[in-house]
């Protein structure tokens, strides 16, 4: 679990500004969920034998009034769930079409390493009440529009369809048959899933099972054609949009929910950790949590992971434009409220706080980032002038009076 420390935030609110905004376009809204919700729905919707509800979430008795114990509750180890059930708890879905987004911490104690962590951060998109491929290209497109606005480029994006649930079945028993003639292959987790999940075993990260899953059957060749044609009109669409993908048939997610359209964007510069964006459409979902049949899709993508792929020149954005610099008694008071009436004007001011010489104050300065020092001793304090020195330019300094000043600074730092 990371903290964010001062020099790492404005990394941060740059991208959250960037979601917000291409969200925005696309006419998307905002939600808000509680960060723990009851272990049950996590186990309901993401699956008994996932990795996640196996092994990775933070799980604890609640207390109960009474002296029984109370409900099991879990942190959030993702995004879907708590929307799911605040859509269908609030009549979201019922009769129209939902179109929303959140972000915020997820937890799942999974091996820490690079670009993996405990506490880990994610924006998730969410469609409910629309079946068609439309839907599907929109959400793709909408990914591809933010790799542009954070300058991530070099992602690959992986489809595949999963089709229904009644073709995914058929597909379960080739895969069945087939995982059952190799079962000395096998490692223990996947003769596990062999019985629960075995579309699970494709998903499996043991480089000695990538041999065997490669001749697996293909999960295309069992789609049903409703899902075939739903499929190749997503394809069309994006071929239309000039976005380019793969068809990657092993494609399965390792979540339990999804049918049909899966998409996965990937990259080659952060090692094994190389999903960025993930995503599917899951139109069982909200039925089987307890809502009436609605169709959705949806994706998350990892913030730190985008993070570690965005250009490193996006740093100076929150820095003050402006260091004032004082030093004198009536200076300090003159400085202060100088400072005040540029903010008013929008200016970004840091005024020096906790005294100092010239030398250290200069010295502060030029570490704040800011473009110009405005610098007030007691001559200027009692003649009602500034100097301005640039900071960035071995440019002479200047002296104006305070009512110059706004003009004069608006001209300086005109971008
Ligand atoms: P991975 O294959 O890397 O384990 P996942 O399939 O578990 O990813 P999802 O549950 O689909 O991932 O989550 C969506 C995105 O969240 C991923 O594509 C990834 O960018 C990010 N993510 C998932 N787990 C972590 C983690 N522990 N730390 C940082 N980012 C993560
Ligand atoms: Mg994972």
């Amino acid at each position: 679990m990371n903290d964010v420390l001062p020099e790492q935030s404005a990394r941060w609110q740059f991208l959250e500004g960037a979601v917000r905004d291409v969200l925005d376009q696309y006419g998307y809204q905002e939600m808000r969920m509680p960060l723990v919700e009851q272990t049950a729905l996590f186990c309901r919707s993401i699956g008994e034998v996932t990795d996640i509800v196996e092994k990775e979430m933070y799980t604890w008795q609640d207390r109960s009034s009474e002296k029984k114990a109370g409900d099991l509750l879990s942190l959030r180890p993702e995004g879907t769930a708590s929307c799911v059930r605040a859509v269908i708890e609030h009549g979201l879905a019922f009769n129209q079409q939902q179109r929303v987004w959140y972000q915020g911490p997820m937890f799942r104690r999974e091996r820490p390493q690079k670009g993996r962590y405990r506490q880990f951060h994610q924006v998730g998109v969410e469609v409910f009440g629309i079946d068609g491929p439309d839907v599907d290209a929109e959400l793709i497109m909408l990914s591809a529009r933010l790799w542009k606005r954070l300058g991530i480029d070099g992602l690959r994006l992986e489809l595949n369809s999963l089709g229904t649930a009644e073709s995914r079945a058929v597909y379960r028993e080739q895969l069945v048959e087939y995982f059952t003639g190799h079962i000395d292959q096998l490692d223990e987790d996947s003769k596990r899933r062999l019985e629960s999940n075995p579309l699970r075993i494709l998903d499996s990260k043991n480089p000695a099972l990538a041999e065997i899953i490669a001749q697996a059957p293909s999960l295309p060749d069992s789609l049903d054609d409703e899902s075939k044609a739903h499929f190749a009109t997503l394809c069309a669409t994006l071929d239309k949009a000039g976005i380019a993908y793969e068809l990657n048939p092993r494609l399965v997610r390792g979540l339990d929910y999804y049918s049909r359209t899966v998409f996965e964007w990937k990259t080659d510069k952060l090692g094994a950790q190389d999903a960025v964006c993930s995503g599917g459409r899951y139109d069982g979902l909200v039925e089987q949590l307890g809502g009436r049949p609605t169709s959705a899709i949806g994706f998350a993508m990892g913030m730190e992971r985008l993070l570690a792929l965005m250009p490193d020149a996006l740093e100076r954005e929150q820095s003050p434009q402006i260091y004032m610099v004082l030093v004198g008694d009536s200076a300090q008071q003159y400085g202060v409220m100088a400072a005040e009436n540029l903010r008013d004007a929008n200016f970004r001011v840091q005024v020096n706080a906790g005294g100092g010489s010239f030398k250290a104050q200069f010295k502060r300065a030029d570490k704040s980032g800011a473009a110009l020092a405005l610098v007030v001793g007691d001559n200027e304090a009692d003649a009602g002038t500034i100097v301005i020195k640039d900071l960035r330019n071995n440019a002479e300094q200047t002296t104006v009076s305070l009512a110059e000043l706004n003009t004069e600074l608006m001209q300086r730092l005109a971008p």
